[in-house]
Formats: structure tokens, C-alpha cells, sequence
């Protein structure tokens, strides 16, 4: 018994000194690091030989108190900065790198509202970037709509710069309308009021290099099927089949989504990260085809200068099936004097009152800027609706 007492109590002086010891070295350790991270100036006159690089010292993340960042990085222990907080110019309050704003409900966590234009951009957002984004072709088979025919329909995949396989891209649809294709929303040449010419993925590349978005995957897509002689629409029951089956499982295959494989499973759970837009005949194709018919793949909707049944609408988002996916976002926007505003605005505040889920100001928006049915309007909601986008 007093044997087993003696052992005990050398036992715990043992281990009671070794952890001072060890206290003691990670301390010093600790010290030696902000030492070395700390900016020491040579005495002047003094030739000194080049001091060998110390060893990085090994302090675990959980013991450090992240004295330091450069580049995000903790010069102590490597930790990443995760940039909890940022102020509104968007620096991160830790590290003082630049963090691109969020807007759930309207409002960044720094206080800050999106930068919404009413007019058109500034001159820099319709010019190459430096940084540009690659694009890549793809074309699918499918059948020629109503005639059973077999058709190959083209789409357009733009990746942002830096692309990284080992990092996940949200994903954007985008439709276009009559007497477009889809190049327009990418690389099309559009003219300016002033004749200047311009690609719409120039906006997105300015976009992502200056941090006001994160990078993201633009599949421009159609609904039109060009002949020699005219163009088939597909009915909206097809085009939501091959949004489903064929080109977001594409997608997901191909590039790094959040949706970890093509299934319609892996589809559904990344819905969040998932969103689909158009413009005059691609808005009406975002209200049917997304909307009312693929809710569970898409949760956030950009419809520009369009308009749709809205009692469908409704019906389709109060529906047994669909009433338990939520809406991130529905932007709806129009030039002022577009032909399409009072489809667009009228579809909007009819929809919105009626669907319980939907809250203008929160997750609804409406938004008018100076501009007819063109892409000079296109341009400026896109730059507007991009900043809500994705969580
Ligand atoms: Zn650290
Ligand atoms: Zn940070
Ligand atoms: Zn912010």
C-alpha cells in the first residue's frame, strides 16, 4: 500500500516536470519564431555574413495565437485564415487579404449592399482583362424538337482564370434568346452606344480579378436549334430534361462542382451551387424549364427581360412536389425602356406576393436600369445579379 503510494507520487513529479519541460520548449519555441518573423535591422557599418535560414518552427494550430499573416498564411504555424471577418472594403480583419462580399438578404456580414448599376459600367468592365477565363466548346445529340430527328446542339463552357481541379466552381446556366446563340453570352461581339465593341465574359473575368466574385463555371446554353434555313425552340418539357440529364451531369463529370459526381442525387444536394438565367426567350426558359420543372437542381433564377404563365409559376413553387425546395434567389430584371419590362415586372410582382417562400428585398428582387432589349441591359443585370448569386 505505501509502496504502491511512493510509486504513484514519483509517478506524477515525473510527469508534472515533464510537462514544464515541454511548456518550456514550446515557449521557446514560440519566442525563437516571432524573433525570427520579426523584422530586425542589421547595425549599420557591420558586414555580416548570410545567417543560415533557421529551421520553420513546429507549433501546432490549435497552440498558436496566429501572431502574424502573410498571404493568408500564419508565418508561425501554416494555418490558412479563413477569414471570419472583413471590413466593408472587404479586408479581411486577420490577414488583410481581399475577400469577395456575400449577400444573403440583400446584406454582406460587413455591412455592405451589392454595387448595383443602373447605368452601364465603368468603361474598364467592357474591355479584355488580363486575367481572362478559357472557353470550351462542347456539343451534345439530341433529337430536332417535335420531328424526332437526330440534332447536335452546341453549348459554351466558360472556365475562370486559374481554373484548379483540386478546387469546387459554382455553376451558372445561361440561356439566350431569338437571334442569339450560344457564343452571345460569352464571346459574341456586342456594340456599345459609343460603337465600342465588347464580349460579355470581359465582365465576368473583371468581375473575378477584382474580387467582386468568386470564380465561377458559365455554361451557356440553348434552347434554339439551328437548321440551314430556320430555328427550332424546344418545348420547355424538353429543354428541362436535357438541363437535368444531359447538361449539368456533363458538367459535373467534367469539371470540378460541388455536386461530387453526375448523378441525380449529387445534382439535387448541390443545388445551392447551382443557378439558371436568360435573357428575353431565356428568361421565359428559366421561369419554365428551371423554375417549374428543375427546382430540385437549380435553387437561384435570373430572368432578364422575359415573362412566363405566371399562374404555372405559382402552381409549380406552392406544388406537393416542389414546395420543400427553397428559392435562394429569383432576380428579375428589365431595361427601362425595354419592350419586355412590363412581361418581366408584371411576371414578378404577381409571382412573388403569391408564393410564400419568396420575399421581395430578401430572396426576390426586381431591378429597372436605363436600357432597351438589348445587351447593353443585359450587361449591367448580370454585373448586378452575379454579386447575389451563390452562398
Ligand atoms: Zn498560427
Ligand atoms: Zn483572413
Ligand atoms: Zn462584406
Amino acid at each position: 500500500m505505501k509502496e504502491g503510494k511512493r510509486g504513484a507520487l514519483a509517478a506524477l513529479f515525473i510527469l508534472v516536470l515533464c510537462l514544464g519541460v515541454a511548456t518550456g520548449i514550446l515557449a521557446a519555441r514560440i519566442t525563437e519564431a516571432r524573433r525570427v518573423s520579426a523584422p530586425v535591422s542589421a547595425p549599420e557599418s557591420v558586414e555580416t555574413a548570410e545567417p543560415a535560414p533557421e529551421p520553420i518552427p513546429s507549433v501546432s494550430p490549435e497552440d498558436c495565437g496566429h501572431p502574424a499573416y502573410e498571404n493568408g498564411v500564419c508565418v508561425l504555424c501554416g494555418h490558412i485564415c479563413e477569414h471570419p471577418f472583413h471590413d466593408t472594403e472587404g479586408l479581411c480583419l486577420l490577414c488583410g487579404q481581399r475577400v469577395v462580399h456575400h449577400y444573403p438578404g440583400g446584406l454582406c456580414s460587413c455591412g455592405r449592399t451589392p454595387d448595383l448599376h443602373t447605368t452601364l459600367l465603368p468603361d474598364r468592365f467592357y474591355e479584355p482583362c488580363e486575367q481572362a477565363g478559357s472557353i470550351r466548346s462542347w456539343s451534345y445529340e439530341t433529337s430536332v424538337w417535335g420531328r424526332g430527328l437526330p440534332a447536335v446542339v452546341r453549348a459554351g463552357i466558360y472556365l475562370p482564370c486559374g481554373y484548379d481541379p483540386a478546387q469546387r466552381y459554382n455553376v451558372l446556366v445561361l440561356l439566350h434568346g431569338l437571334r442569339s446563340t450560344e457564343e452571345s453570352w460569352l464571346t459574341t461581339p456586342l456594340e456599345l452606344p459609343d460603337g465600342r465593341f465588347y464580349e460579355m465574359r470581359w465582365i465576368y473575368d473583371r468581375m473575378i480579378e477584382e474580387k467582386i466574385i468568386e470564380p465561377l463555371i458559365i455554361v451557356s446554353a440553348s434552347q434554339y436549334l439551328y437548321t440551314q434555313s430556320d430555328n427550332f425552340k424546344s418545348s420547355y418539357e424538353q429543354m428541362a430534361a436535357e438541363l437535368q440529364d444531359v447538361i449539368l451531369p456533363y458538367v459535373a463529370a467534367n469539371f470540378s462542382t460541388y455536386a461530387a459526381t453526375g448523378d441525380p442525387d449529387s445534382l439535387i444536394l448541390a443545388r445551392d451551387h447551382f443557378a439558371l438565367g436568360g435573357n428575353s426567350w431565356g428568361s421565359y426558359y428559366t421561369y419554365d424549364t428551371g423554375m417549374c420543372q428543375s427546382l430540385p437542381y437549380f435553387s437561384s433564377f435570373l430572368c432578364f427581360s422575359g415573362d412566363a404563365a405566371t399562374a404555372w409559376i405559382v402552381e409549380s413553387l406552392e406544388s406537393e412536389r416542389l414546395r420543400s425546395y427553397p428559392v435562394r434567389l429569383y432576380y428579375s430584371a428589365a431595361g427601362d425602356i425595354d419592350v419586355a419590362r412590363k412581361g418581366e415586372e408584371g411576371c414578378f410582382y404577381t409571382v412573388v406576393p403569391l408564393v410564400e417562400r419568396l420575399h421581395d428585398g430578401e430572396n426576390a428582387f426586381f431591378h429597372i436600369c436605363e436600357g432597351g432589349h438589348d445587351w447593353g441591359t443585359w450587361s449591367i443585370e448580370i454585373y448586378n445579379a452575379l454579386q447575389f448569386l451563390f452562398p
